[in-house]
């Protein structure tokens, strides 16, 4: 219940929503919260904030918030409420049942981006160390993991390389499938503060963003490409960089690997990467191409943002890559103004990355075949680390339907409504023999759970979260967990409910700030993090090390952190996925400001009066020769299913291709979208589908 009165303190924490990381004052009258005001000396936001942030805690306190723990024997069955000792009983002899019958890799974890590092550090060390297997994968998996592939191929880490501030120092600012002014809105308000202040704006989207044209802002040149045709359009770029002699030679010879440039520059001058035979692949005009590309080249300090409009491509890590080769191409790298940035959606991608959640790598990005890198952690943790890689997200649904994967705790992700191919993904979860859900709310993939342990939110314990400029923030307890634990308890006593069955010793962390002392310990990039330098700094930005103590607020000043910038040939394949008569345009999806993601918590706000549907943005001549006019339901259908929603004519869109939001169950984006993916993550196509539009009556 939020009470009405005057604050008599105040907590100073961090919003639990995008990746901007914005520092928010939580005021409070006794254990009563008041209300939530940005914090003005938050490094992220100075001051600022947006309608998401201002109004999370309505989430926290909402009706619709399970406070007691349940399970089940089968999913048919009516949950039952019981005691968290009962719960976690059952859970971990479920989970102990399954290894024992199926073999200890039968068994698997799926964090959230939205934990704090120290849970997500503890959900990994779970599987590593108590289920014994490399079974840990996030929801990064769908959104950002080509930027961990590529940003580590290219430069030698998953990071993006500047602070939020750099952008002050920027000529030419490039976003290129992002839309700030709606996923990331404290950031784009400093971002349109510089481009009316005079730097020019490139766009490149298939959609006419705000940014392209908004109050005292107009960008330079939009390139309105055809969805998933980012890796030739970025190529061509460097075509005319490279043939008209426009890159930096000297920060090439002297940063980067001069035989894999010769070989990039030879690939990229080919002529069938000239803006001309682009334009006939990707729809941009040639001479917008050719002008953006010198622009970017000679207009002075050049920073490139991107976001998911880029990622979640079957080629998103190609095109990740080629975006570092367009920054180290032009010496847009290592200095204020310039840089690749990954603008992430969620608050703690960054974060959930850092701390190993991926089945191939320990916290900092190490490879677990890597002997030496086990031997730290199985030291710190005391057991043998599995050296093979283990399940990502589809490999774990996949295991489940045909058998082999059989339990499942996931925590904070709804996949039943975030990834892709939804039947597949229900066809997974009713095959296993146990999946547990620790959430909020009981959401649309606790329909397959045998236990529900409810979670706590931002409000209800301490940690931090790591934002999309490698920043550490503080996450501090405003009231107490409505459930009865915070999230990382939660993870420890299920995982002691496991270790004590087996005879193993247990865990015994007490505070947030001791998992923070394991992480500085075992990660490198972490070594001088603490809960007290923290509280004096504010906030760092990793690396924070014996190099860095105070942190490293831009990366690769004197050289990559690989030694030599790469260069890598991106070769443009284009998508499985093709329009043809019964399927002839193209979606693509996005947010809302008011929004956030799937609307779990957004839903449970006041942001609701703002956003009560998804829309299916269409070019007027598209609606037009479908007879659908505006507000008219339409049915869109893909190869993949089939759902309705109302139509809004608008030529932000070209034709051809048409636009969505997901913010509400009912829209069932994932019904629609593909399983095409990621060639090297498996991040999902979600932004190139082949549907058709027509009328309807409705849902
Ligand atoms: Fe800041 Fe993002 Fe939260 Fe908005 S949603 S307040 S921009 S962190």
């Amino acid at each position: 219940v939020i009470a009405l009165g005057t604050p008599t303190r105040s907590v100073i924490t961090t919003c639990a929503y995008c990746g901007v990381g914005c520092s928010f004052k939580a005021e409070l009258n006794g254990d009563q919260l008041v209300r939530m005001t940005p914090y003005k000396h938050g490094a992220a936001n100075r001051g600022h904030s947006c309608v998401k942030g201002r109004f999370a805690y309505g989430y926290a306190t909402h009706a619709d918030r399970i406070l007691k723990p349940m399970i089940r024997e089968r999913i048919e069955d009516p949950w039952q409420e019981v005691s968290w000792d009962e719960a976690l009983a059952f859970a971990a002899a479920r989970m102990r049942g399954i290894q024992a019958r199926h073999g200890r890799k039968s068994v698997g974890v799926i964090t959230s981006s939205r934990c704090t590092n120290e849970e997500t550090y503890l959900v990994q060390k779970l599987t590593r160390a108590v289920f014994l297997n490399n079974n840990t994968d996030t929801c990064a998996r769908v959104c950002h993991s080509p930027t961990g592939y590529g940003l580590g191929q290219t430069f030698g880490t998953s990071a993006g390389t500047q602070n939020f501030d750099s952008v002050a120092a920027a000529d030419v600012v490039v976003v290129i499938g992002a839309n700030p002014t709606d996923g990331h809105p404290v950031f784009a308000s400093r971002l349109k503060k510089r481009l009316r202040a005079g730097a020019k704006l490139i766009v490149i989207d298939p959609r006419r963003i705000d940014l392209v044209k908004t109050a005292h802002v107009e960008a330079a040149h939009h390139l309105p490409l055809r969805p998933g045709t980012n890796v030739a359009v970025v190529t061509a770029m460097a075509h005319v960089i490279v043939t008209e002699g426009l890159f930096d030679e000297g920060f090439i010879r002297a940063r980067c690997d001069w035989d894999e440039f010769a070989e990039y520059a030879e690939f990229v001058s080919d002529p069938r990467h000239s803006p001309e035979l682009t334009e006939m692949l990707t729809g941009v005009p040639a001479e917008e191409l050719r002008a953006a590309a010198r622009l970017y080249a000679t207009g002075g300090n050049g920073a490139i943002y991107y976001g998911l409009g880029v990622t979640e491509h079957s080629q998103g890590s190609t095109t990740v890559m080629a975006i570092a080769n367009l920054a180290m191409l032009t010496g847009n790298i290592g200095r204020e103004g310039v840089g690749v940035n990954p603008l992430r959606g969620q608050n703690n991608v960054q974060g959930s990355c850092d701390m190993g959640s991926f089945p191939h790598e320990l916290p900092g990005y190490r490879h677990v075949k890597n002997p030496e890198v086990r031997a730290i952690f199985e030291t710190a943790w005391g057991v043998e680390i599995d050296p093979e890689p283990g399940l990502r997200i589809p490999n774990m649904l996949d295991a489940a339907v045909s058998g082999q994967f059989k339990g499942l705790y996931c925590q904070g992700e709804d996949i039943l409504q975030s990834d892709p191919d939804t039947r597949h993904v229900s066809a997974g979860l009713a095959a296993m023999d146990c999946v547990i859900v620790h959430d909020l709310f009981l959401n649309e993939t606790a329909n397959y759970a045998h236990v529900f342990l409810p979670g706590s939110t931002f409000l209800e314990k301490d940690g931090t979260f790591t934002n999309a400029e490698r920043r550490i923030n503080r996450v501090r307890k405003v009231m107490a967990p409505r459930n009865g634990y915070a999230d990382w308890e939660i993870t420890q006593l299920l995982a002691n409910a496991m270790l004590e069955a087996e005879g193993r010793p247990l865990w015994r962390y007490t505070h947030a700030a001791q998992i923070m002392e394991e992480i500085a310990a075992t990660t490198p990039g972490f070594a001088h993090v603490d809960y007290a330098l923290l509280e004096e700094k504010g906030s760092v930005q990793w690396p924070c090390n014996d190099a860095a103590p105070e942190g490293t607020p831009i990366m690769h000043v004197d050289g990559f952190v690989r030694g030599r910038g790469r260069f890598i040939v991106t070769e443009y394949v284009a998508t499985e996925e093709r329009t043809g008569p019964r399927f002839p345009l193209l979606l693509t999806t996005g947010r809302i400001l008011s929004q956030y993601n799937v609307g779990a918590q957004t839903r449970r706000t006041a942001n609701t009066v703002w956003h009560a549907e998804d829309v299916l943005e269409i070019h007027p001549h598209d609606a037009e020769v479908r007879g659908v006019k505006a507000g008219d339901w339409v049915k869109l259908a893909s190869r993949s299913g089939e759902t309705s929603l109302r139509a809004h004519l608008t030529d932000r869109v070209s034709p051809g291709v048409v636009y969505t939001t997901f913010h509400h169950p009912t829209t069932q984006a994932n019904v629609i979208t593909t399983d095409h993916s990621d060639w090297a993550t498996n991040c999902p196509e979600y932004k190139v589908t082949a549907v058709q539009v027509g009328l309807s009556n409705g849902p």
